[in-house]
């Protein structure tokens, strides 16, 4: 599964633990931008995560950032001391740091990764929209943003990070069927707040109590989600064959799943239960 705002919270906090306080004794780039900043002698201060972009601010005589974003493939890798990268990696290695305690850190397959000095974090990251996963997530504030452009679809609308972030195509699909609304239902028409709250609840489950993406909470093969990755079988709710669209048929490119009768396309109150 791809990595979503729950998955990136929980890398940021492993990395934090294993990396604060460690300082860089070497630093070799393949294909980074900006690579001529210097890392050496810097020491990680903290990992912070944003949607699904990670930060980890480095300190010393200059206050430099590494900005990295997953998307399908990328991974960090920690190598403990006295042993080395596999080999079948090293090719696709962007960032190999050697830390003082002997240890090394990869930036393995990452496509998106720049170093930028910290108080400029803003042009990597500033068109951001909100983490809904933040302590100080604001709700309201970020199903105005959700809904800025109302004649948008919902799914659209809410897989575009510069509105909030963090939330990706699973907690999406999943949410929007939860809530009975169909993926093309304008998002001005919606229930962006409910929708979100929800959104929130369930992936802050899935980053501190049971990982996994886990929606419906059976672990059952087949059962683990309502609709997403389940075209054509049954409802787990009402029997119905589950729709399907392919990326390639959206704007956004990504596959959807709904459910025509749980969630119906046009509006008609008294068959959408409240969730
Ligand atoms: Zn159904």
């Amino acid at each position: 599964l791809v990595a979503e705002g729950d998955s990136i919270h929980r890398l940021a906090r492993r990395l934090h633990e294993q990396l604060v306080g460690a300082r860089i004794t070497s630093a070799q780039f393949r294909r980074a931008r900006n690579d001529s900043l210097e890392l050496t002698d810097l020491t990680f201060k903290e990992v912070v995560p944003l949607g699904k972009h990670l930060l980890m601010r480095l300190s010393g005589r200059q206050h430099l950032t590494i900005h990295s974003h997953l998307r399908m493939q990328g991974r960090w890798t920690v190598v403990s001391s006295g042993k080395n990268l596999p080999p079948k990696v090293a090719d696709q290695t962007r960032l190999r740091m050697t830390l003082k305690d002997g240890r090394t850190l990869a930036a393995i397959d990452m496509p998106v990764l720049d170093v930028i000095p910290t108080d400029q974090e803003a042009t990597v990251i500033g068109h951001v929209g909100p983490d809904v996963l933040a302590d100080n997530f604001d709700i309201n504030t970020a199903a105005a943003r959700v809904q800025r452009e109302p004649a948008r679809t919902a799914v659209e609308a809410l897989l575009d990070q510069r509105n909030v972030s963090g939330l990706g195509n699973l907690w999406v699909i999943e949410t929007l069927f939860l809530r009975g609304v169909h993926p093309d239902r304008p998002v001005g028409d919606i229930d962006a707040s409910a929708l979100l709250a929800l959104s929130r609840r369930m992936m802050l489950y899935s980053r501190d109590v049971a990982p996994g993406m886990i929606t419906t909470g059976d672990r059952r093969k087949g059962r683990t989600h309502w609709v997403y990755g389940r075209a054509g079988r049954p409802c787990l709710r009402c029997d119905t064959p589950i729709a399907f669209r392919p990326g390639n048929g959206s704007a956004y490119r990504r596959e959807t799943w709904w459910c025509p009768h749980c969630q119906p396309a046009s509006l008609e109150p008294s068959t959408v239960p409240p969730m």
